[in-house]
């Protein structure tokens, strides 16, 4: 009981010790005036949206308060100073400021760019890093080196080549080669032109081909020529034609003419891969042989247009190839008369002439057509396929 008691008593010397409370206002006010002035003092650049003094790498600047990092080193600094450079491959600067933004520091601790000063700070400005571009690898088809000799209509492979494989790393935005490496060799490919040898014969032959049918309407028109006037000739067809006139493919068989692989769409073979050539030249040979029976043996690439890689092709698929030694240019349809006497007036024994039975119009060129027989004929000329007309010639060369 009697600690009990004594309790009481031992807190209230406490509360004795505690009397000085009776200066309690003075001291109450004096602390919260200081506390206010201290919170002004820190509130106010915030209230009042004080400029802010900082220190980048060194240099005392005022900022307008909220400015962010980014903000008062492009307004305070070089901008050479903040960004690392874009490089080509070839290390050459392809953007002065195109590699990374610069890191802000504050005291060794990377700070966000975007975000705001809002008190003074000793801010440490890290120049970005320099990037280089990527890189992008491609294959590169190398033509090979076309060694021809000769002259002439008639083309032969002696020696189908090869076309060569490079792999090239080149940098993504500049295109700056940064290295090559050869992945197949490229062959040299040899063709051989020819044409009928001139000799003292009494008959002359000559050989007239016709590009780009069958058509529905000028084809059927021009075999009948063909037919009544009792001349032979050559079709060089276009895939994309005969894919949808394959009776008519037949029937130029069936009248004793020479059919040839003209391409399947007509697209220029200086144009495309070495893989699109071939996918082009044996859909065609596929389409032919599917309406006719017959695999043609000879080819006429578009517009006569072949590179070293067409010829190459053409050697592994054994095909002779089939060039012109008179073009009347029947296709610009300048007139009947004139196609006829561009042809007649030009003919000599072995050539080889370049009319159109598809692709326009083609009228002009069947009118023309029984013309240029009759007036052949009447200079003793016979008409040879273009294949009869190369055997020919090879017979001359024995
Ligand atoms: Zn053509």
């Amino acid at each position: 009981m009697k600690d009990l008691y004594l309790r009481p008593r031992k807190l209230g010397g406490r509360i004795d010790r505690g009397n000085h409370w009776s200066k309690r206002p003075f001291f109450l006010y004096a602390a919260i005036a200081i506390v206010c002035a201290a919170a002004t003092a820190f509130a106010a650049p915030h209230i009042f949206r004080l400029p802010v003094t900082v220190s980048l790498n060194g240099q005392t600047i005022s900022v307008p308060y909220g400015t962010t990092f980014m903000e008062a080193a492009r307004d305070h600094m070089d901008t050479g100073d903040l960004y690392g450079r874009l490089l080509a491959v070839d290390d050459s600067t392809i953007d002065e400021q195109g590699g990374a933004p610069p890191d802000f520091l504050v005291r060794d601790r990377s700070r966000n760019p975007e975000s705001a000063i809002r008190r003074s700070l000793d801010i440490a400005v890290v120049r970005g890093v320099d990037k280089v571009e990527d890189t992008v690898t491609e294959e590169v088809e190398v033509t090979p080196e076309l060694i021809r000799t000769g002259s002439g209509p008639f083309r032969h492979v002696t020696v189908s080549g090869r076309v060569g494989l490079t792999e090239r790393t080149l940098g993504e935005l500049s295109g700056i080669e940064l290295s090559t490496r050869q992945l197949v060799e490229p062959r040299p490919v040899e063709i051989e032109l020819s044409r009928v040898p001139q000799s003292s014969e009494a008959s002359s032959y000559i050989a007239l081909t016709f590009d780009d049918g069958p058509h529905p309407e000028f084809t059927p028109a021009l075999l009948d020529v063909l037919r009544e006037e009792n001349a032979r000739a050559t079709f060089f067809l276009l895939g994309v034609q005969v894919e949808q006139h394959p009776d008519l493919v037949r029937r130029i068989v069936e009248e004793g003419h020479q059919i040839a692989n003209h391409s399947y769409s007509h697209r220029d073979h200086r144009e495309l891969s070495f893989e699109e050539q071939r996918e082009d030249f044996l859909k065609a040979q596929d389409l032919i042989e599917e309406a006719s029976g017959i695999r043609p043996t000879w080819v006429r690439p578009p517009y006569g247009m072949a590179t070293a890689s067409t010829y190459s092709l053409y050697g592994q698929e054994d095909m002779m190839v089939a060039h012109w030694s008179i073009d009347p240019v029947d296709w610009r349809r300048p007139g009947t008369e004139v196609i006829r006497t561009r042809v007649v007036e030009r003919a000599y024994p072995g050539a080889v002439v370049l009319l159109h039975d598809a692709g326009g119009n083609r009228n002009q060129t069947v009118a023309a057509t029984r013309g240029i027989i009759r007036d052949l004929r009447e200079k003793d000329y016979s008409f040879l396929t273009v294949e009869q007309l190369y055997e020919h010639s090879a017979t001359l060369r024995r």
